[in-house]
C-alpha cells in the first residue's frame, strides 16, 4: 500500500481474503521479518490489519504476524517469545482495561521493555488512563476510528524502527535506558515551555555535554515567527524572544535551517528536527564539538521519533489544557490560570484582589439565570477594558474576579471607578451594582499561589461580613481570626458530642391575656473554659461547615421531648417554636426528619412551629413556598423570624402560606423603634391582618411597648418584660408564679 493513501482505515470485512499467516511459520525465522503480534478479541479486526500492512517491508525486512484473541492469550504468547517487534493491543477485550493491563505485564512481570507497543480501542469516547500510557512506554494510542491506512502504516513502521535501533543499540544499556526515561519524562503533560527544557535536559544528558555546552530548542507555528523556547548554556538569557532576536547567527540560522528543511542535520554539531500536530514544529540544536558516533546518532534518531510522539500528545493535552484554564461562560482566565499566573516571577510588587459582586444570587433566583450570564457579561467586559493586559484578569468563582497586576495600576480606585456607573444589560434598564473586594499586596519575593490565594479569600470574606460594597487589605491578623474559628469549630463539634450545648426557653405571652401561649426554643453553648459562646457567633460557622444540621437535628428533637414532658403542665395549643437555618430547611429529607422525631418524641406536629428567617425564605420561593406548604399539610406551623429586616418581605408573602410573622426587636425595642417610633411594626400588623396572617413582636421591653403592641392588635410578644431566655427548671418556675 502506498502512504498517501489515507482513506480511513475501515475496520469492515475486507473485500478480499486476508492472507492471515500461521502461527508456526514464524517460529523459525526471527532475523528474515519482523514479528509483530495483534491482538484483538475480534477476528475482522486481525484480518483488517493484515490486509492494511499486506506487503510492507521496512528496515529491509517484511513483516510477519501472530495473533492472539484475548489479552490471557497474548501474555502466553509473549512469554513463550521473546522476538516479537511489534504489539497492536486492542484495549477492551475480556475486560475494560485488559489491553492496558496486558501492557502493564508486559513491562513489569515480563521485564519486555524493547517490544514497542501500538494500544487502539474501537471505543472513540474511551480513554486509557494517561498514567498507563505514561508509565509503560506505548508508542502509539489511537482509537480505531482514527487509525488510517497511512497512520497504521506510519505507527508500525516508526515502531519497527524504534523497535531496531533498541535493538541495535542493546549493547549500549545506558543510552537505551536514558532514552526510555527521557520518554517518561518527557511524556508528563506539563505545558509546552517544560517540555522543551526536558528535551534541553535530556539531549545533554544523553550525549554527555559539557556544562557550558549550548543546546536549545526552538518552536515555529504557522503564523507566527519560530521562538527560542528552552535553552541552556550561553543563550538561556534570550529564552522567550523571537528565533530571529537571539544573538548568535549560526544558531540562528541552524534552528531555523532545520525548521524549514524539516530535516534532523548532523554536521558541526547536532540540530535536530521533531515534527508535531498542524505543522508545528520543533528543532533542537546542540553544539557539541566532537563528531557523533553512530551509536549516538541511533540514540538521536530513536529519541526524535519517540519525542514527536509525546510532542503531538502534548499538544493534545494543550487543547485540553486550555479548557481546564478558562471559564467558557465569560471568555476569561479560571482560577487555575490566575494560580499560574501566581506562580510566576515578579519584577515589581503586584497588587491581588478578588471581586465579589454583591447581591449576585438575588438577582440570579429573582430574575433568571440567562439574565444573571448577561449581568456576568456585562461586568466582566467592563473589568477587561479598564486595565492593560499586564492586569490578569480572571473568574475565580460564580460571581467573582480575580484580578492581578501591578500595584500603579490595580488599586482599590481603579475597581471602585468600575461600578460608579450603571451596567448596561440587555432588556433591562441600566443596573446598578456594587461589589465586595478583597485586597493583596504580593511582593517580589512572594509565598506559594495557595497562600496568596487563601490570604486574598480570607480578606474578602472579612469584608464581605463587615461591609458590603467596600475593599478591605488582608491583614495576617486574618489568618488568626481564621485559626480562631477553625478552632471554635473543632470545639463545637465536640460540644455536640458532649453536654456542651444545651437549650434555654424564652415564653410568648399572649399580649390580650397575659397566658403563656408557648416558648422559643434557644441554643447555648458552653465553652470546656465555662464561658458561654453567643449563638450569633457559633451558628454561622456551623452553617458555613455543614454541622448545623446534626445540630440542628439535636435542637429538633431536645425541644420536642421538653415540649412532651410539658404537656401536663401546660395547655394543649401551647407551641415550641424552633429556628431553622437555611443549610437545614434545603436539605432534601428535612420534612422526614421532623415526621420521624414527632413521632419519636410523642409531639404532636401542631405543637412545633418552625422559624424561618427572611433569607431562607427569599432564597428561592417557588422552592420554599412547596415546602411549606408540604411542612404545613403535615400539621406543622410556620413563623417567619426577624420579619421587616429582609428587603423582599411583601412580595413573598402573597405566595407563602405562613401562619405567623414575627416583627424583628429592631422595630420593637431597637435602634429603628428609637428613630421611628414603632411604624414599621403597625404596617407589618396591618400587612398581617389583610393575609389573615397571625403576629408575634420579638423584643419587648417595656409595659408602654406591650400596651402599643396589643392596641394595635398584635396577637403575642416575647421579650426581656416578660423573661429573659431560660433553663427548663426556671421554665416551670415562671409557668406556675
Ligand atoms: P432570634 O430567633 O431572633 O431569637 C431571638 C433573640 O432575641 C434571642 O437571642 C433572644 O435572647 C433575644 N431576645 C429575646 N428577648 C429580647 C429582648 O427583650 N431584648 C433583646 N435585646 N433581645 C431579646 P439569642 O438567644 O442570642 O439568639 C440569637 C439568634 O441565634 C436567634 O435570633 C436565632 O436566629 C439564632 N439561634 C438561636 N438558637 C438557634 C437554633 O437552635 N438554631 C438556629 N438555626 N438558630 C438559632
Ligand atoms: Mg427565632
Ligand atoms: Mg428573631
Amino acid at each position: 500500500m502506498s502512504p498517501s493513501d489515507d482513506e480511513l482505515f475501515a475496520f469492515a470485512a475486507p473485500e478480499s481474503g486476508p492472507d492471515v499467516q500461521s502461527h508456526d511459520s514464524l517460529h523459525s525465522h526471527a532475523r528474515a521479518h519482523w514479528p509483530v503480534l495483534v491482538v484483538d478479541d475480534e477476528p475482522d479486526v486481525h484480518a483488517v490489519t493484515l490486509l492494511a500492512l499486506r506487503g510492507v517491508v521496512t528496515e529491509n525486512l517484511p513483516l510477519a504476524f501472530a495473533h492472539a484473541y484475548s489479552a490471557a492469550e497474548a501474555l502466553a504468547v509473549l512469554r513463550d517469545r521473546r522476538d516479537f517487534a511489534v504489539a497492536i493491543v486492542d484495549v477492551v477485550m475480556e475486560r475494560e482495561d485488559a489491553g492496558l493491563q496486558l501492557v502493564r505485564q508486559i513491562r513489569e512481570e515480563l521485564g519486555n521493555v524493547a517490544l514497542r507497543i501500538i494500544l487502539r480501542t474501537g471505543q472513540p469516547g474511551y480513554a486509557p488512563e494517561v498514567e498507563t500510557i505514561r508509565q509503560y512506554d506505548i508508542n502509539d494510542y489511537k482509537t480505531k476510528a482514527e487509525l488510517t491506512r497511512v497512520r497504521l502504516f506510519t505507527s508500525v513502521t516508526m515502531a519497527i524502527r524504534s523497535f531496531a535501533l533498541i535493538n541495535q543499540l542493546n549493547a549500549n544499556r545506558r543510552g537505551l535506558e536514558q532514552v526510555l526515561s527521557c520518554m517518561r519524562e518527557l511524556g508528563k503533560p506539563e505545558g509546552l515551555t517544560r517540555f522543551a527544557a526536558g528535551i534541553v535536559t535530556q539531549l545533554r544528558a544523553l550525549l554527555q555535554v559539557e556544562e557550558e555546552c549550548l543546546v536549545c530548542a526552538a518552536m515555529e507555528m504557522p503564523d507566527t515567527p519560530a521562538m527560542l523556547l528552552a535553552a541552556a548554556g550561553r543563550l538561556s538569557s534570550s529564552v522567550g524572544q523571537p528565533l530571529a532576536d537571539i544573538p548568535e547567527p549560526n544558531v540562528r540560522q541552524r534552528l531555523s535551517r532545520t525548521l524549514s528543511s524539516r530535516q534532523s542535520s548532523f554536521t558541526d554539531g547536532a540540530c535536530i528536527f521533531v515534527p508535531g500536530e498542524r505543522q508545528q514544529a520543533l528543532a533542537a540544536y546542540i553544539d557539541i564539538r566532537r563528531p557523533l558516533d553512530n551509536t549516538e546518532r541511533g540514540l538521536l534518531d530513536v529519541f526524535c521519533s519517540n519525542i514527536s510522539v509525546a510532542f503531538e500528545n502534548l499538544q493534545l493535552h494543550g487543547t485540553i489544557s486550555h479548557l481546564a484554564f478558562a471559564d467558557e461562560l465569560l471568555g476569561l482566565p479560571n482560577r487555575n490560570s490566575l494560580a499560574q499566573a501566581l506562580n510566576a516571577k515578579l519584577d515589581e510588587p503586584y497588587t491581588l484582589a478578588l471581586v465579589d459582586l454583591d447581591s449576585f444570587s438575588d438577582i440570579n433566583s429573582l430574575l433568571d439565570n440567562s439574565f444573571g450570564d448577561d449581568v456576568l457579561r456585562a461586568v466582566s467586559k467592563r473589568i477587561r477594558a479598564a486595565f492593560s493586559p499586564t492586569v490578569h484578569v480572571s473568574r475565580v468563582g460564580p460571581d467573582v474576579f480575580g484580578l492581578f497586576g501591578p500595584c500603579a495600576e490595580l488599586h482599590v480606585g481603579a475597581v471602585m471607578d468600575l461600578f460608579a456607573l450603571p451596567f448596561e444589560v440587555p432588556d433591562s434598564a441600566p443596573l446598578r451594582l456594587s461589589a465586595t473586594s478583597g485586597w493583596l499586596g504580593v511582593e517580589v519575593e512572594k509565598p506559594s499561589a495557595a497562600t496568596l490565594l487563601k490570604n486574598v479569600g480570607a480578606a474578602l470574606k472579612r469584608s464581605k461580613q463587615l461591609h458590603r460594597g467596600q475593599a478591605l487589605w488582608y491583614q495576617p491578623e486574618l489568618a488568626s481570626e481564621a485559626r480562631d474559628r477553625m478552632q471554635l469549630l473543632s470545639e463545637l463539634r465536640a460540644a455536640l458530642s458532649s453536654s456542651g450545648l444545651f437549650l434555654e426557653y424564652q415564653p410568648f405571652v399572649n399580649l390580650q391575656t397575659g397566658a403563656f401561649v408557648g416558648a422559643e426554643a434557644l441554643l447555648r453553648w458552653r465553652r470546656d473554659n465555662g464561658s458561654l459562646v453567643p449563638p450569633d457567633r457559633f451558628i454561622a460557622l456551623a452553617e458555613q461547615s455543614r454541622l448545623i444540621i446534626p445540630l440542628g437535628n439535636w435542637v429538633l428533637r431536645s425541644a420536642m421531648r421538653w415540649r412532651a414532658a410539658m404537656a401536663d403542665m401546660v395547655g394543649p395549643e401551647f407551641r415550641v417554636a424552633v429556628n431553622i437555618s437555611q443549610v437545614q430547611f434545603r436539605e432534601p429529607d428535612f420534612l422526614e426528619r421532623l415526621i420521624e422525631f414527632a413521632a419519636e418524641c410523642g409531639v404532636q406536629p401542631h405543637w412545633v412551629e418552625l422559624e424561618l428567617t427572611e433569607s431562607v425564605v427569599a432564597d428561592n420561593i417557588a422552592l420554599t413556598a412547596q415546602k411549606v406548604h408540604a411542612l404545613r399539610q403535615q400539621g406543622f406551623a410556620i413563623a417567619i423570624d426577624d420579619f421587616g429586616t429582609g428587603f423582599s418581605s411583601l412580595s413573598v408573602l402573597q405566595h407563602l402560606p405562613v401562619d405567623r410573622l414575627k416583627i424583628d426587636r429592631s422595630f420593637v425595642s431597637g435602634d429603628s423603634a428609637r428613630s421611628s417610633g414603632m411604624a414599621v411594626a403597625y404596617t407589618v400588623l396591618t400587612l398581617a391582618k389583610q393575609l389573615g396572617v397571625k403576629t408575634i413582636a420579638e423584643g419587648i421591653e417595656t409595659l408602654e411597648q406591650r400596651d402599643q403592641l396589643a392596641a394595635a392588635g398584635c396577637d403575642d410578644g416575647q421579650g426581656y418584660l416578660f423573661s429573659k431566655p431560660v433553663d427548663p427548671v426556671a421554665f416551670q418556675a415562671l409557668l406556675l408564679a
